[in-house]
């Protein structure tokens, strides 16, 4: 008898082409919260207070420790089985591109190689004066530190309101054009651009395979709506 996730199974095997889709319920299993769902950010703090240019500018002391409450947490989680399935079927299919809504670097770490990040890293800071990046590990400041000309750093991550990094969004799209399936795992669907990536596989012929403890709204929509945990349905698709 078949089984749904025995068919998805078939169709990561069997694809030439894969793109993935993931958002921050990948990273649930190593600890670190999401947004959107029962206990993430979102039902703590308003959007408006923390991941806004505006919320930057009128208060950036607030906002910095906030992402040094992230920074911490990430620093101490390890990719789980979800991250590490994804690097596995990477290696096997002849054309992978991993599109990632994470800033926390974990797929980078458990070994994931062609990775788009949608909304940059939490390890990367960049001046708001002269516009430079710089990956930033160091130990906790209270204040955001200051660039080498003297202009104040920012976290190099993309806020609501802003624009994408340049080109992101039209390698991911012609990643997910020229894929024969596209696993989503992880995310609410909820942020766009990045959601609209789902009705594009779908327009395209894409199968696409969610992967999500809870229903999205493309659910009804795609090919197979796998109901659980990244961390133990993406191994089975091995
Ligand atoms: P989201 O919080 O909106 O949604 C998380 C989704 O993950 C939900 O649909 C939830 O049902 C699902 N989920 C929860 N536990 C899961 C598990 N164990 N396995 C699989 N799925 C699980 O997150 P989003 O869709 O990524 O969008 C929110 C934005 O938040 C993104 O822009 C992202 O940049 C940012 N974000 C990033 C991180 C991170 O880097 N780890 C963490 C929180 C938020
Ligand atoms: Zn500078």
């Amino acid at each position: 008898m078949s089984s749904p996730i025995k068919d998805a199974r078939e169709r990561v095997r069997a694809a030439k082409a894969i793109a993935v889709l993931t958002g921050a319920g990948v990273s649930a299993e190593s600890g670190i919260p999401t947004f959107r769902s029962n206990g993430g950010y979102w039902q703590k703090y308003r959007f408006e207070d923390l991941a806004t240019p505006q919320a930057f500018a009128r208060d950036p002391k607030f906002v910095w420790q906030w992402y040094e409450e992230r920074r911490r947490a990430i620093a101490v989680a390890r990719p789980n089985a979800g991250h590490e399935a994804l690097v596995a079927i990477e290696r096997r299919a002849p054309r992978f591109t991993l599109i990632t809504q994470n800033v926390d670097g974990l797929h980078d770490l458990a070994g994931s190689q062609n990775t788009i990040k949608l909304h940059g890293d939490i390890w990367i800071v960049r001046c708001l004066k002269c516009g430079r990046e710089q990956v930033d590990r160091s130990e906790l400041t209270d204040l955001p530190p200051k660039c080498a000309c003297g202009g104040m750093l920012r976290p190099g991550v993309v806020w609501f309101g802003e624009m994408l990094p340049e080109g992101a969004m039209e390698r991911a799209a012609a990643a997910v054009k020229a894929s024969d399936i596209l696993i989503v795992a992880g995310t609410s669907a909820q942020v766009y651009p990045a959601a609209g990536l789902i009705p594009l596989a779908i327009a395209n012929g894409s199968a696409v395979i969610e992967v999500n403890p809870d229903a999205t709204d493309f659910s009804d929509d795609v090919a197979f709506a796998l109901h659980g945990p990244s961390a133990e349905i993406l191994p089975q698709l091995l």
